[in-house]
C-alpha cells in the first residue's frame, strides 16, 4: 500500500514553519506498513492542487492545512471541484463549531460555517482542538483524507486516521533492516557495491549520507533475502559499520563501554568540546564518560597534558606526535580505559601545502597501546569540526571492537 502526501501552506515554502506534519504522517504510516510514495509541498492555489491530483499515482492521498475559515483556505473546495464531488452542510460539525465557539464565550462568524461542508458520503473527523474537522472520502477510487494544518489539530486526529487505515488496508510492514557506516565516501561505498545489488536484485537498498556518516536501508517482502543480503552486506563493509542504521554512533559508543565497562575521556584541540557533547546526548553517558579538555591553543596542551615543547616546534600541534601524546597523557591522567584526543586545522585559514584545511589528526589510548590515524576532512569549519567528531568516536569504537580502521 502507498500513499502520496501533500503538505498545503505558504508558510511551508518561504521556510518559516517547519514541515513536521509531513514527518508525523510519513513516520505514522510506515508503522502500519503504508509506504510514502511521494511528498509535495504546495502554496494555497487550487491550480496547484489539481495539477498534483492529475499526477496521483496512489491509492491513498492524505492532504493538510488549508481547512481554516478564510478565503486561502481551500484545499476541500479544490480537491472536491477537481472531482466533481459536490459538497453539502453536515449539521452535526456546524452544531460541533457553534460550541466550540461558545465554551469559549464567544459567537462563531459565518465565515466558518463554510468549514462545516463535506461531500455527502465523508466520514468526518471531529476536531477537539479548534475549529476544521478533517474528513476521509473516496474518488476515482482513491482514498483521500483531508486534514487540518496544525500540528496540535492534525496529531490527534490522525490517531483515527490510521485506525481507519489500518482496518481498512491492513497489510504486512516489508521486512527492513541496515547499517550505520562511518569512514568512508558515499561514492566510494558505492563503487564497491556494484557485484551486490546485481546479487541482491530482490532487495531494495537506500542510502542517506549525512556529515561522515552513511546509513544503508534494506527492504524486502522476504526476510531469508533480507538476512542473505545484510550478511553480503557486512563482509564488504565491516571495517565501516558502526551499527544498526536506526542508532545512533555516540550511542554505540556509549553502550560499548558499558558493555565493557570501559570509561573514556576527551582532549579536544579543533573540535573544542563537540566530541563530549555528542557523548552526552546519550542519557546513560554518566556511566562511562570521565572527563573532558578542550585544549586550544599549543601552551595550553603542553601545560595540561605534558605535551612537550619540543614536539610542537617540530611537528606543530596538528601532528601524530602532538595526539599521541595528548592521548597518552590524557589516560594517564584522568584514570580512563579509553583516551581520544583531536587536533586539526578547520580552516578557512591556517592550512600548508603539507597540511590542508580540513586535515585532522586523531590520537587513541586503550589497553596499554597509544595509535594515530589522520584524515583530510572537505568542507566548511563547522564541517570539519564535525566531520571530526564523527570520525573520532568512530575510532574509539573500532577500537574498543578490536576491528581495524583504514
Ligand atoms: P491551516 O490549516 O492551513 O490554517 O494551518 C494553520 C497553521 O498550521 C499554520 O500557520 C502553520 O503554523 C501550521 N501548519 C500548517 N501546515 C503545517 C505543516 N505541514 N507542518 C507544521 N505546521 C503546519
Ligand atoms: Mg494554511
Amino acid at each position: 500500500m502507498q500513499a502520496t502526501i501533500i503538505t498545503l501552506g505558504e508558510e511551508l515554502l518561504s521556510g518559516q514553519t517547519v514541515n513536521t506534519n509531513l514527518a508525523h504522517i510519513a513516520q505514522a504510516l510506515k508503522s502500519i506498513g503504508i509506504e510514502t510514495r511521494r511528498a509535495v509541498t504546495i502554496g494555497d492555489s487550487e491550480p496547484m492542487i489539481q495539477t498534483e491530483l492529475k499526477r496521483l499515482d496512489t491509492p491513498l492521498i492524505i492532504l493538510t492545512g488549508g481547512l481554516g475559515p478564510t478565503h486561502d483556505d481551500l484545499t476541500k473546495e479544490g480537491v472536491c471541484r477537481y472531482y466533481g464531488l459536490p459538497l453539502v452542510l453536515h449539521h452535526e460539525s456546524l452544531s460541533r463549531i457553534r460550541n466550540y465557539f461558545a465554551k469559549l464565550g464567544k459567537d462563531m462568524a459565518d465565515s466558518n460555517t463554510k468549514q462545516a461542508y463535506f461531500p455527502a458520503d465523508a466520514i468526518i473527523l471531529p476536531n477537539r482542538f479548534g475549529t476544521a474537522p478533517g474528513a476521509i472520502f473516496e474518488a476515482e477510487e482513491r482514498t483521500i483524507v483531508l486534514l487540518p494544518g496544525p500540528p496540535s489539530e492534525m496529531q490527534p486526529m490522525f490517531v483515527q486516521v490510521l485506525d481507519y487505515l489500518q482496518g481498512r488496508f491492513s497489510t504486512d510492514p516489508r521486512h527492513e533492516a541496515g547499517y550505520l557506516l562511518v569512514g568512508i565516501g558515499e561514492s566510494d561505498m558505492e563503487s564497491k557495491l556494484q557485484a551486490f545489488y546485481a546479487e541482491h536484485a530482490d532487495v531494495d537498498v537506500a542510502s542517506y549520507a549525512n556529515l561522515a556518516e552513511i546509513r544503508y536501508l534494506f527492504k524486502s517482502d522476504n526476510p531469508e533475502a533480507l538476512e542473505k543480503a545484510m550478511d553480503a552486506f557486512r563482509l564488504i563493509a565491516d571495517r565501516y559499520i558502526v551499527g544498526p542504521h536506526d542508532k545512533t554512533l555516540e550511542q554505540r559508543v556509549v553502550e560499548t563501554l558499558m558493555h565493557q565497562e570501559k570509561t573514556i575521556s576527551f582532549a579536544e584541540s579543533c573540535t573544542a568540546g563537540l566530541a563530549a557533547g555528542r557523548l552526552v546526548n546519550v542519557p546513560d553517558a554518566s556511566k562511562v564518560f570521565r572527563e573532558s579538555y578542550v585544549l586550544y591553543d599549543n601552551a595550553s596542551k603542553m601545560k595540561q597534558l605534558g605535551v612537550h615543547g619540543t614536539v610542537i616546534e617540530r611537528f606543530g600541534a596538528v601532528s601524530d606526535a602532538c595526539v599521541y601524546e595528548l592521548a597518552y597523557h590524557l589516560a594517564q591522567r584522568t584514570d580512563c580505559d579509553i583516551a581520544l584526543s583531536i587536533s586539526g586545522i578547520a580552516g578557512p585559514s591556517g592550512g600548508t601545502a603539507v597540511k590542508p584545511v580540513g586535515t585532522v589528526y586523531f590520537g587513541v589510548h586503550h589497553e596499554g597501546k597509544t595509535k594515530t590515524r589522520h584524515k583530510v576532512f572537505s568542507g566548511d569549519r563547522q564541517m570539519i569540526r564535525h566531520k571530526a567528531v564523527v570520525h573520532g568516536l568512530y575510532l574509539v569504537l573500532k577500537a574498543l571492537m578490536h576491528e581495524d580502521t583504514d
